[in-house]
């Protein structure tokens, strides 16, 4: 048996040179250090043969009768080979070993190696097609064995004469001693080849040679044992040796088959999890490489370009990687494949000239070529090539194997597209083919979420595009929007993103920068588009106006970013100033802000506006004191909106007004309804200090009390104290004429406003409402009691009521009564409801009532009375 046959997969690696044209045997393999193997082999076998054995062929030798015999056995054994698949590894063994063993005893030693090197080569050469540097290894591996082989079997005095101790133990040694050396030689071209030496894969390798040896040479010697002593038994020894082997090459076959189908299964499998196109691409040039033990795969690919097809192979890390190849540059038979059904085998050994050619050009051994086809246009062509080792080539089973594969790889190449496709068109905008609003923000939260780089986003809006899109139409306006795109696309950076958001609104992305390169971005992208576009004879000039945010300083999450770019755009467009980085300061540009100062005329024109009313409750007996009506804007996009977002606006359009006439008015009915539903009570209204400035307030109050009947005393006015405070002289004669109409002044937001007793003492108040901010982290003995305690003293001594607003909880309630307020409201009581919730909730009140005098003062109290303020000029902290 012969070792030098075990597939040298260092001879065979997968090339994992992608572009180098495949023409020598050996390329990538250092041949020094086989040829120094090969030296030391050959030399050490001459040295053997000269000085220890003595060795003199003579002419004489070569006319015995068994030369011819063995010669003939040596070529048998050489050209019958096992195949035998140990893991990854494929073992093609020879049964040589065998001859080697019968010729010891009926040969003349000299002539044995030329022989064994005659009948091996002609297999080698002639059936096997070897290469010269592979076969003159093995001839060297044979001079070497056979040698050493000699010397054992010569030192144990091997013979047929001298009975079974002569016989068994000096072949089974010379059989293991030939073993060994293959085995050794073929390892060390492994180690010398592949740079580096692996003891465990000699040590099994050693071990399967040895085996083998020993299961030739016992072989042998059976066949000794029967020419020399009964030559009868030679036909059924041959033929059960023979059988044993057809049995065992079919049962790999089987094996193979086996392998195949769970290597199938595991194809598909990979198939369908990943369904993305070089995903599916790369498991198909891994799977039929390992599959076909094939040092090269390459898939071809028809593309849309009639003259191009894509090569795609496997880099050194398993990564796909595809370039463009000219049709002109496809060997022939790989454009023939495109349009055939089946796979096409292509061996050295052919006759056919279009093989040899293919093989020639294509720098290969072997190859197997077959189609590969999907739903609509996709075609390819898988080139499998070069089987490892050069034993066995690709069979018809392999070829159907690769049928398979390529098949089922063309159903889940067409998904792949199919999905590709899908994916990039939800994510890319089908009128310039950049990003989309999705993708882009799908982009951000990568970019934010692997921060810490600077990052930015560059919003970008066109100015006055809806005009060209009306005047010039939309067809004008897509062009324009495409020229855009295409401009923009060459003034951002390799690596930026650029998108188009919808609309005239476009995006760009950047990692890494600082601010002044965005800037400078930012302004480039101007530049370029300022540039007249001549788009189907019309002449256009376009502006844009961008804005800049940065992470994280501007924000870390997609969402703030997105929101504050926008602001900073809309503040470079209604400041002019073409490109804005994001400042807080900006934020009253918001587009929301924007559209919500739009739309507020009409909404309060409309009725848009809506009141909620939220109860008070004295804290003793929570008897429902009244309520406190808060205004809700319905608005049509955004839904409810809550009156921080839009009473500030009011108040600087001077739309406050209009507003607060309209509350008062729905306060005032409502207020009249619950009267007349047999609960009266006490509303309460925000007024706006705005409000306080117009000399008429108290003759519009005055006139909506008497429109809807009722009594100024079932009116309070709430008034933020802040607002008094700012500007107390103007003030107060607006609120001494509400005070002469019976209505009641409660000062709001109380705490927060740095009032002075001195103006407190002035005021016709009638209450102070606690700050909620108070109140919501209030606990016993801590900063906000104290607070707490010294409105309430002060109160007292102003004889004003004091009520807590934002009261979310019964400790809070316990705790405020402690201190001495009077009235609460919150949450805990009940959360401000739509007129009829609230009805129904008085309704379900056992204690309802109209609202009693909390204390017996509220009446305004003559100026310059000051006999109750402790202290003229004490302030209050605020927070
Ligand atoms: P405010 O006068 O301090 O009104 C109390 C705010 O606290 C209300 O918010 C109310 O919903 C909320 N609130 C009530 N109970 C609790 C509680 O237990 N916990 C907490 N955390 N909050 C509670 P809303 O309705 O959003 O009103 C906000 C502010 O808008 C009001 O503050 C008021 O200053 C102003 N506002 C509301 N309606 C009008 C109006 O008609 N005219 C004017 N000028 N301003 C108004
Ligand atoms: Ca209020
Ligand atoms: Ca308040």
């Amino acid at each position: 048996m012969d070792g030098s046959y075990v597939e040298l997969s260092s001879f065979a690696r997968r090339k994992s040179d992608l572009t180098s044209s495949r023409t020598s045997e050996s390329a990538g393999t250092p041949r020094l250090p086989v040829f120094l193997i090969m030296a030391v082999l050959l030399m050490g076998g001459l040295a053997i043969d000269s000085f220890v054995l003595r060795l003199h062929p003579t002419t004489e030798m070569l006319m015995h009768p068994n030369v011819w015999l063995l010669l003939g056995a040596f070529a048998v054994t050489e050209a019958v080979v096992l195949h035998v698949e140990l893991g990854k590894n494929a073992h093609s063994v020879s049964m040589s070993e065998l001859t080697l063993t019968v010729a010891l005893f009926f040969l003349p030693l000299a002539i044995l190696a030329p022989v064994r090197l005659v009948g091996g080569c002609i297999v080698l050469f002639i059936v096997r097609r070897q290469r010269p540097l592979k076969l003159m290894f093995n001839a060297c591996v044979w001079v070497c064995d056979v040698a050493i082989a000699t010397v054992v079997f010569q030192s144990l005095h091997g013979s047929l004469d001298n009975g079974p101790a002569h016989l068994v133990v000096p072949a089974l040694a010379a059989a293991l001693a030939a073993a060994t050396v293959d085995s050794l030689a073929v390892n060390a071209v492994i180690a010398a080849t592949s740079h580096e030496v692996r003891f465990r894969r000699t040590l099994g390798f050693l071990r399967t040679c040895l085996i083998e040896g020993l299961a030739c040479s016992t072989l042998a010697l059976v066949c000794v044992g029967a020419v020399a002593w009964s030559p009868g038994l030679i036909a059924p020894v041959f033929i059960s040796t023979a059988l044993v082997m057809v049995g065992f090459n079919l049962y790999n076959r089987l094996r193979k088959q086996h392998t195949n189908v769970n290597v199938l299964y595991d194809f598909i499998h990979e198939l369908n999890r990943d369904p993305h196109g070089l995903a599916v691409v790369r498991a198909l040039l891994v799977r039929v490489a390992d599959l076909l033990r094939a040092e090269d795969v390459v898939l071809y690919m028809v593309t849309p370009k009639e003259d191009q097809l894509t090569t795609t192979r496997l880099d050194s890390d398993d990564a796909p990687m595809t370039w463009a190849v000219h049709r002109s540059e496809v060997p022939a038979l790989v454009l023939d494949a495109l349009d055939s059904a089946r796979p096409v085998i292509v061996r050295e050994t052919d006759r056919n000239v279009a093989h040899r050619l293919f093989l020639t050009k294509y720098g290969a051994r072997d190859a197997l070529i077959a189609p590969l086809k999907g739903e609509q246009e996709l075609r390819g062509v898988l080139v499998v090539s070069d089987r490892q080792g050069d034993v066995s080539t690709f069979s018809a089973d392999d070829g159907l194997l690769l049928q398979t594969l390529a098949s089922h790889a063309g159903a889940a190449l067409s998904n792949a597209r199919l999905v590709d496709r899908l994916n990039h068109e939800s994510l890319h905008d089908s009128l310039t083919g950049l990003a989309n609003r999705a993708y882009f923000h799908q982009r951000l939260e990568q970019v934010l979420e692997h921060g810490p780089v600077r990052s930015a986003v560059l919003l970008m809006d066109l100015d006055r595009f809806k005009e060209v899109n009306d005047t010039l139409g939309h067809h004008h306006g897509d062009l324009l929007i495409k020229e855009v795109a295409r401009r923009l696309a060459t003034q951002v950076r390799g690596g930026d993103l650029l998108a188009r958001l919808g609309g005239d609104e476009f995006a760009v992305l950047m990692t890494g920068v600082e601010q002044d390169d965005v800037v400078a971005t930012a302004e480039r992208v101007r530049g370029a588009l300022a540039q007249p576009m001549m788009l189907q004879g019309v002449s256009m000039e376009i502006t844009a106006s961008i804005g800049v945010v940065l992470a994280p300083d501007h924000g870390t999450d997609a969402p703030t970013l997105m929101q504050r770019a926008d602001v900073a755009m809309y503040t470079a467009k209604h400041q002019y100033t073409g490109v804005q980085v994001y400042e807080a300061a900006h934020d009253e540009y918001s587009p929301r802000r924007l559209t919500l100062a739009g739309n507020l005329r009409s909404a309060i024109e409309d009725r848009q506006l809506s009141l909620r009313y939220q109860p008070q409750a004295r804290i003793k007996d929570g008897v429902i004191l009244g309520a406190e009506a808060l205004v809700r804007w319905e608005h049509p996009t955004y839904g409810e909106v809550p009156p921080d977002d839009f009473i500030a606006i009011a108040e600087q359009t001077g739309q406050i007004r209009e507003l607060t006439r309209v509350v008062l008015d729905d306060a005032l009915q409502a207020c009249a309804s619950w009267a007349a539903a047999g609960t009266p009570m006490s509303v309460s209204v925000n007024i706006s200090v705005r409000n306080l400035l117009e000399l008429d307030l108290a003759d519009t109050v005055a006139e909506l009390l008497e429109r809807h009947g009722v009594p100024g005393s079932h009116l309070t006015l709430e008034i933020t104290e802040s607002h008094i405070m700012a500007d107390p002289a103007r003030t107060t004669q607006v609120l001494h004429a509400l005070a002469r109409l019976g209505i009641r002044i409660s000062i709001d937001d109380f705490g927060t406003g740095y009032s002075s007793l001195a103006y407190l003492k002035e005021l016709p108040v009638t209450e102070v409402k606690v700050d909620k901010s108070f109140v919501r982290d209030l606990s016993e003995g801590n900063d906000d009691a104290a607070i707490i305690r010294a409105i309430v003293q002060l109160a007292r001594a102003l004889r004003l009521e004091v009520i807590a607003e934002g009261v979310e909880d019964e400790n809070a309630q316990r705790l405020l009564q402690e201190l001495g307020c009077d009235g609460l409201q919150g949450y805990h009581l009940a959360r401000p409801m739509k007129p009829l919730d609230f009805a129904t909730w008085i309704k379900g009140r056992p204690t309802a009532s109209r609202r009693a005098p909390l204390r017996a003062l509220p009446t305004p109290r003559p100026a310059g009375d000051n006999s109750t303020a402790t202290n003229s000029t004490q302030t209050l902290s605020s927070r």
